[in-house]
């Protein structure tokens, strides 16, 4: 998808209050001799940028703002390494509600719904966030954070919680607890709000039959406000996202050219009205496609698909590359398969050959051996090599309140 004018306009004004900072990319570009865009071509020459640089600026490098106009920092919660500080002036903080209402409004959501918060409250995007684009929306706000599910389930009944915001992995934890206690004709969700992580068909399907509720899919990342930048409609799966506040560009991870609307690759995202730390050519490493279509609820904002997965979760073993995103597709053709599974990864010294645990949680309904036959033979005709795989019972694998892990990898990485 091409900028339009006024985008151009937008990014060509963000990168001359870069330039005129005393900022990380300030320098970077003096640097560069980058001055300004007023091209596409301008613009697609731009260097890309990437979590390295914001941790090469921690810990507030990348302000571009005046100190005084800052009024806030989230972080984002990198596992490994530096942490990210992205600084937030008033209006980006403001920017950042407007947003998250107006996904509140896709979905469906009005002032009249109570809106349950379960993800994480502080230096985390999360949270806060959805409060923050509920009370714009001027629905009522239930701010509970994560855990404690007795005490989430009795706010839930008691206050006749309409909506709920969760990680996929909590939902379907909450949904768990829901029909081992007969609880859901006691609640009137409606809707739920998922955001923070990629999560396949089958896990969709059993949080929503769980709840009874319709679900929808939020977007977006600390570095770039935080969730909110995007949500899919009633009509469609794939979001629609705010291309008044962010410019996307689909490419390919491996050589950085921008690919094909309708083609799959690597979101890079470029704000276009951030005061505190505007970003450039942000790599999100999350894989995506713009859907070229107009959307059936005539909504006018584009669409990306569903997040396959990320450019950094793939994995290879005895040199063929696989995503989580695969094994999910083929567990949902599985009769019998949860959702849940996990992948270990090692290296058998005796057989001198990596390989590969398939562990999944049955049903019950059918046999075991018949779904690991099965889910052996999907994989060797879809992927092209065999895993072992072991079925357990529902329940046996662990649940999370925030990210579930899905792939260890206990081989020696090779350097
Ligand atoms: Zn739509």
């Amino acid at each position: 998808m091409k900028l339009s004018e006024r985008q151009l306009e937008l990014i060509d004004n963000q990168i001359k209050r870069i330039i005129a900072s005393d900022s990380y990319y300030g320098k970077k570009y003096r640097d560069l001799g980058i001055t300004g865009i007023s091209s596409q071509e301008d613009f697609e020459k731009l260097p890309f940028s990437g979590k390295e640089d914001l941790r090469d600026a921690y810990p507030l490098g990348i302000m571009v703002a005046p100190e005084e106009e800052i009024v806030r920092i989230h972080s984002s919660s990198g596992t490994t390494g530096t942490p990210v500080i992205i600084p937030y002036t008033a209006k980006d903080v403001d920017d950042w509600a407007v947003m998250f209402a107006r996904c509140y409004e896709t979905a469906g959501i009005t002032n009249k719904d109570r809106i349950q918060i379960t993800p994480g409250y502080g230096l985390w995007t999360a949270g806060i966030g959805f409060q923050n684009g509920c009370e714009k929306l001027g629905a009522m706000c239930v701010p509970m954070g994560p855990g404690n599910t007795d005490k989430q389930l009795k706010m839930m009944e008691d206050l006749g919680t309409t909506v709920i915001t969760a990680t996929s992995s909590y939902a379907l934890m909450l949904g768990e607890e829901v029909e081992k206690r007969n609880l859901r004709q006691k609640l009137r969700l409606k809707k739920g709000v998922i955001g923070s992580e990629r999560w396949g068909e089958k896990m969709r399907k059993s949080i929503q039959d769980k709840l009874g509720i319709e679900l929808y899919d939020i977007y977006g990342l600390t570095e770039i406000y935080g969730p909110g930048i995007g949500i899919n409609c009633s009509q469609s799966e794939s979001m629609h996202y705010w291309d008044d506040y962010i410019y996307i560009e689909i490419i390919d991870p491996a050589t950085g050219e921008t690919v094909e609307d309708g083609q799959e690759g690597e979101i890079v995202i470029t704000t276009l009205v951030k005061e505190g730390a505007p970003l450039i050519r942000f790599r999100t490493h999350d894989l995506s496609r713009i859907i070229p279509e107009k959307c059936p609820c005539g909504r006018e904002y584009p669409r990306i698909d569903i997040i396959k997965g990320r450019s950094d979760d793939m994995f290879k073993v005895r040199g063929v590359n696989m995503f989580p995103s695969q094994v999910e597709d083929i567990l949902k053709d599985v009769d019998g398969a949860t959702s849940e599974y996990t992948v270990t990864i090692a290296h058998d010294d005796d057989i001198n050959k990596d390989v590969m645990l398939l562990t999944v949680e049955g049903e019950g309904r059918v046999s075991f051996e018949q779904m690991s036959n099965e889910i052996r033979n999907l994989f060797k005709s879809r992927i092209g090599m065999t895993p072992k795989v072991i079925i357990v019972p529902p329940g046996s694998l662990p649940r999370s309140e925030k990210k579930t892990k899905r792939v260890t990898d206990y081989r020696i990485s090779q350097l």
